[in-house]
């Protein structure tokens, strides 16, 4: 039979999946002899049997049983004893941490009789007694039972008014707390219809219930689906002796980090709270102290704690994040786990680590999130003389301007209608992720630098400002005011997550930090990040297999791309080059030719404008590939809408006029209409264009191959790829080579210029050609997968209208993430594993590459080093992202394959 319950003694770190997170972690700090207090954990298998059964599975109640008779041994009291009762708490614990998601119940055991047994063996202190009695009933009601937190919040504040204006929680005495306490059960019975159940036995039976279900419940889903965690893990419960953070003065709690989160500082960071529970410093219901203070309070058990500190940083070669509690002097570690961070500090992190010997660098370069690099290049406020309305923590990184909403709600909807939003609360739940995750920044007015809003912040790379005490929210009038400003829902804000301030209006942003280093600008925060971005990034670059080119269709573009070390261009799209004032005219001569005279004399205006585009590009790009493109888009594009041009006809005539202006428009919608398609991205484009259109290619042909000439004769190394797009049937790239190539041929003779890399290919963007591609391959010198273009055709989803309902496949996992953005591995993917593996064996010197929007996708680049493409071709302000993700594929694959 399974076993679903483990002492801690019995775990370890490595077992994540059955113990979760933090009871894997838990289990490993006993074994390492850090004071830890007893327990068990069940495991995240017995979650999974009880949401399939609805029950707990065969066995599981007598093993939990048995382990709380161990853990009731242990510690030398018994859940629920009159006199001397062991107090426990119920924890959640997925494998991956999931901040908030799933709550904690504490002080689980007690009731009328066993308090009396708690105020005994707390020298009779009845107060801190009652007070865990009503902290308990609070938990319970709301996290087990489903009693609306307000109603005992709002209690508790009543509580704290009629004890005198200001008070706080601590000030509440005995008789307070035992009113409040008759409260709080009145309340449970009005919200469950039940007493509140006294048998410490059934509270932990029904707390380890709602743990499992909490697996399935709303912001447990959400926060899975944002961060692509599995629903099929389940999550773990822990079942902990309970010590006290409110035993008085010489008690508290808090939450330390090895290193700055924030900044990746070496240095020992946190908050404390003197005499309160580990859920008051997460809730950020008081105002925390910095750890550092800690060291004033209480110097023994600061030095104690620093000293386990470095234990777990060197035996987890990482920073670790810990909670930890002093009852009476003594210290307790509940709970360690790698330490989230902002996508600053793990630079810092790395590179310190790895100059300190701690990691080495394929370690270091792992440590490093390709998805969040992008933060790096973040701007930032730019306060030009602005004064700050209020200034609180700084809690995440970035800058950010929208209108104040007050709720998660409203956040989500105007978001969702396309506005940008600063989501302004007192203190955010983990109901309110849906809201945060929508809002452009978080604002709140209590709270820590680790309170839920600035945990959830930092992770999801939203800037955040939190515990701005100054701004006083009204949710009646949904405004907020701070030193004399009122700001009314809608207004705008700007809020500075590297600052802590907070701006009424739409402030200037300034350079990013990476920008700012580059450019010399920077002070030593920026020259730091600077230093470990160019080590790490170069580390990248020698361990990656694969190129990495950009897609860019200017020469600025490209000079960019190259600066951010792009090794070429990958899609080089030539449309653009039909466009603007003076080309329009020449183009819509083109469309309109009835002889090749007239279409001659179109293209031999835009033949030297194209040139020019390309010269530009080669010269940027000399000595490296350049993919161009022929023409893709249906040429309707070129032309005016056709509602639009319908109705100006129909008003002119309705108006009775007439001459050569409405002659012109009646003209062009004639032509409209008859190029007028009903699904023009499966119409007439792509290499059905150039078959159709004789000359159009021929005339980007020339202009490429004379631009070409032209750097080359200047000395430049113009690398030259000519793709022809949508092919679908090896005759259709064949004939076009044997139309183009002599084109080619003829005027690298005229010019006497010799190109050393001249190559003709077609994008692989549509199924047939897929798994056509080892005839296709036959006729080709290169691939490169369209995948916007594949992914549509496979799935059959317009790219265009996908928008409208992507989320919701997302979140019914119809999709396994949005394919437009990730490549899908088991579709589009296995396309490009046949077209990659018959493209090869047809023809071995085929080169490969990607230049959809999935090449500078971290987990899609991933993909296509595990295909073996040559290189991804992404947009250049992802150049960077793609480079790491590369090197990382490298090192991943080598650190799995040797697990
Ligand atoms: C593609 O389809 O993936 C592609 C790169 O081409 P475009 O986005 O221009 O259709
Ligand atoms: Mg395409």
């Amino acid at each position: 039979m399974a076993k679903y319950v483990y002492d801690f003694i019995e775990g370890n770190k490595d077992m994540k999946d059955l113990l979760g997170g933090k009871g894997a972690n838990l289990a490993e700090m006993t074994n390492m002899g850090l004071p830890v207090p007893h327990g068990f954990t069940i495991t995240t298998e017995a979650c999974l049997a009880y949401l399939v059964d609805g029950g707990f599975p065969d066995g599981l109640a007598q093993e939990v049983e048995t382990h709380l008779q161990h853990l009731e041994q242990a510690m030398g009291k018994r859940l629920g004893d009159q006199d001397d009762p062991l107090l426990v708490s119920v924890r959640s614990g997925a494998k991956f941490s999931m901040p908030g998601m799933m709550d904690t119940v504490l002080n689980l055991g007690l009731n009328e009789e066993s308090l009396e047994g708690l105020a005994r063996q707390s020298e009779g202190d009845r107060r801190f007694a009652h007070d865990a009695y009503r902290r308990f009933i609070q938990m319970f009601g709301k996290i087990v039972m489903g009693v609306p937190g307000d109603a005992f919040e709002e209690a508790l504040d009543h509580a704290k008014e009629r004890k005198f204006a200001g008070a706080q929680d601590t000030d509440l005495d005995v008789e307070d707390l035992r009113r409040l306490v008759g409260e709080f059960l009145a309340i449970y019975h009005d919200h469950t219809g039940s007493d509140f159940p006294t048998d410490p036995r059934e509270q932990l039976r029904l707390s380890i219930e709602a743990v499992f279900k909490s697996w399935n419940g709303k912001r447990a889903r959400d926060y899975r689906r944002q961060n692509k965690i599995s629903d099929d893990l389940g999550t773990a419960v822990n079942v902990v002796a309970m010590v006290f953070g409110n035993r008085g003065a010489d008690s508290g709690t808090g939450v330390a980090f090895t290193r700055d989160p924030a900044t990746g500082e070496k240095v020992p960071y946190g908050d404390y709270l003197e005499n309160a529970q580990g859920e008051d410093v997460v809730a950020g219901i008081r105002n925390t102290v910095r750890l550092a203070d800690l060291a004033k309070l209480d110097p023994v058990s600061y030095g104690e704690l620093v000293q386990v500190m470095g234990t777990l940083e060197h035996h987890y070669r990482d920073m670790c994040d810990i909670e930890f509690t002093i009852q009476q002097g003594r210290l307790w570690i509940l709970q360690t786990r790698i330490g989230k961070r902002t996508a600053f500090a793990e630079w810092v992190m790395a590179f310190d680590m790895l100059e300190e010997g701690l990691i080495d660098e394929d370690t270091a370069l792992l440590r490093v999130d390709a998805n969040r690099l992008e933060e790096l290049f973040k701007r930032m406020v730019k306060p030009e003389g602005a004064t700050p309305i209020a200034k609180g923590l700084n809690a995440s990184p970035g800058a950010a301007s929208g209108k104040v909403v007050f709720s998660a709600d409203e956040a989500e909807a105007r978001a969702k209608a396309g506005e940008r939003v600063v989501l302004v609360r007192r203190e955010t739940t983990p109901d309110d992720y849906h809201g945060m995750i929508a809002a452009q920044g978080i604002l709140t007015s209590a709270g820590g630098t680790n309170s839920h809003a600035a945990v959830v912040a930092r992770g999801e790379g939203i800037p955040a400002v939190c515990g701005a005490d100054a701004i006083k929210i009204d949710l009646g009038s949904h405004s907020f005011s701070a030193n004399g400003t009122k700001v009314v829902e809608g207004d705008v804000v700007t809020i500075d997550g590297f600052t802590g301030n907070v701006y009424v209006g739409e402030l200037p942003l300034e350079d990013s930090v990476l920008e700012k280093a580059r450019s010399g600008d920077g002070v030593a925060r920026e020259a730091r990040i600077w230093k470990a971005f160019t080590r790490l990034m170069a580390h990248a670059d020698t361990r990656r297999r694969m190129r990495v080119r950009a897609n860019a269709d200017t020469p600025e573009q490209s000079q960019n791309a190259r600066e951010r070390g792009a090794e070429g261009i990958g899609l080089c799209r030539t449309e653009h080059m039909f466009l603007g004032q003076e080309r329009v005219a020449a183009v819509q001569q083109m469309i309109f030719a009835e002889t090749t005279e007239e279409e001659r004399a179109a293209y031999d205006i835009l033949l030297p404008l194209q040139r020019n585009d390309f010269i530009g590009i080669f010269r940027a790009m000399s000595g490296l590939p350049v993919t161009v493109r022929l023409l893709d888009p249906p040429l309707h594009e070129f032309l005016p809408n056709q509602v639009d041009l319908a109705v100006e006809v129909a008003v002119a005539e309705s108006r009775g006029e007439s001459g050569p202006d409405l002659e012109e428009k009646r003209r062009i919608l004639r032509k409209v209409n008859e190029l007028h398609e009903a699904n023009p991205m499966l119409g007439l484009r792509g290499v059905r264009l150039g078959i159709v259109k004789p000359g159009l290619y021929a005339m980007q042909v020339r202009a490429i191959v004379e631009a070409a000439c032209a750097v080359k004769k200047e000395g430049g190394d113009p690398q030259v790829e000519i793709m022809i797009p949508l092919v679908a049937t090896k005759p259709e790239l064949q004939q076009m080579r044997e139309e183009l190539e002599p084109v080619a041929r003829e005027i690298l003779e005229r010019e006497g210029v010799h190109l050393d890399h001249l190559e003709w290919g077609t994008m692989i963007e549509l199924p047939r050609a897929a798994v056509t591609a080892g005839e296709i391959a036959e006729v080709a010198d290169f691939f490169s997968f369209g995948t916007n273009d594949l992914t549509q055709t496979a799935f059959g989803f317009s790219r265009d209208d996908i928008g409208k309902f992507v989320a919701m496949y997302e979140e019914r996992k119809l999709v396994p993430a949005n394919p437009f953005v990730t490549v899908d591995r088991p579709g589009v993917g296995r396309l490009m594993r046949i077209a990659s593996d018959e493209g090869r064996a047809a023809n071995a010197s085929l080169h490969l590459g990607i230049c959809g929007e999935h090449g500078g996708d971290p987990a899609s680049v991933v993909f296509c080093h595990e295909v073996g493409l040559d290189y991804v071709s992404c947009s250049p302000f992802r150049v960077e992202t793609a480079r790491l993700a590369a090197g990382q594929a490298v090192v991943g694959s080598a650190e799995s394959a040797s697990k």
